[in-house]
């Protein structure tokens, strides 16, 4: 079945999208049976991919906290934002900042249609359709331009995104549009897949390059060359759990919880643009 947006683009429930099954996975209600098939397909040969999940949702969550927390960033463009779930980038930001501003920017038409209900809850918050490989289209978006100051800093988030950028679509050039149009002080989050050089790696780059024709797997070093020209702050690209971990969650530093093969699958980083 398809179903027609507001704006025209389409829905089309008979084919998987990587924003419905990720919902799935979430424990989310905004997917089809297609993307229950896959999802199930995930669970089963990839068991760690619930954990990815969350692990790396909880990360995104910790980032945008400690962001507004600590830094004078108040407004923010979340690209590949995924549907709406628990936590989403203006509510934590809010939380702490109320005046904070968020650009939720997805290629997923229900992204839009349940964006807009859910993620547009005040004036701060637009969500728009667009394509982050290219970044000129979302920078001239009118609501962009609305809410986006860009002579004050701003946080960029790429959480499980980039990974969906194959190599000859050039991640590392989207990052450096960003880079350059943000002023020193802003801020850079990205969580990708990570690279194990294992069976697990191969076989989940398989599935998902079988299903959506995109999953990259990349190295630490991989992901540290997409901040060309950025400052990577502690601790560096870690496994996602182990990025500022709160203490609650400190298990992992002090050797009570091994990481799962799978926790090592999801990487995290956050950069500074310097002055
Ligand atoms: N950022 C959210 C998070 O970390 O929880 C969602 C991540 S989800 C795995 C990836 C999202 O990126 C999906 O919602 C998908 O529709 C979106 N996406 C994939 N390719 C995209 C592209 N080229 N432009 C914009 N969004 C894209």
């Amino acid at each position: 079945m398809t179903v027609m947006t507001d704006d025209g683009s389409s829905i089309d429930s008979t084919k998987p999208s990587i924003a419905r099954v990720y919902d799935y996975l979430l424990g989310g209600r905004d997917n089809y049976a297609v993307d229950r098939e896959i999802g199930d397909v995930f669970k089963r040969d990839l068991p760690g991919s619930v954990a990815i999940a969350f692990a790396n949702r909880a990360a995104l969550t910790r980032a945008v906290r400690e962001i507004t927390r600590t830094t004078g960033v108040r407004q923010f463009i979340d690209l590949g934002s995924g549907l709406p779930t628990a936590d989403n980038v203006h509510q934590v930001a809010q939380r702490h900042a109320p005046e904070s501003r968020v650009v939720y920017v997805d290629t997923d038409p229900q992204v839009l249609v349940h964006g807009r209900a859910l993620l547009e809850e005040n004036d701060r918050t637009r969500v728009i359709m667009a394509d982050v490989r290219n970044p000129a289209a979302v920078r001239a978006h009118p609501d962009t331009v609305e809410l986006i100051d860009f002579d004050r800093p701003v946080g960029v988030i790429f959480s499980a995104i980039l990974h969906h950028v194959n190599d000859d679509e050039d991640p590392a050039r989207i990052v450096r549009y960003w880079r350059d149009q943000v002023p020193a002080g802003s801020y850079f989050f990205i969580s990708h897949f990570r690279s194990g050089n294992n069976p697990e790696t191969t076989q989940a780059e398989q599935i998902l390059q079988q299903t959506f024709g995109r999953g990259r797997w990349r190295t630490d070093e991989e992901i540290a060359a997409l901040l060309d020209g950025l400052d990577i702050l502690e601790p560096g690209v870690v496994p996602t759990p182990l990025w500022r971990p709160d203490p609650v969650d400190n298990r992992w530093n002090n050797g009570e919880k091994e990481l799962t093969v799978w926790e090592h699958l999801i990487a995290s980083v956050l950069a500074r643009k310097p002055e």
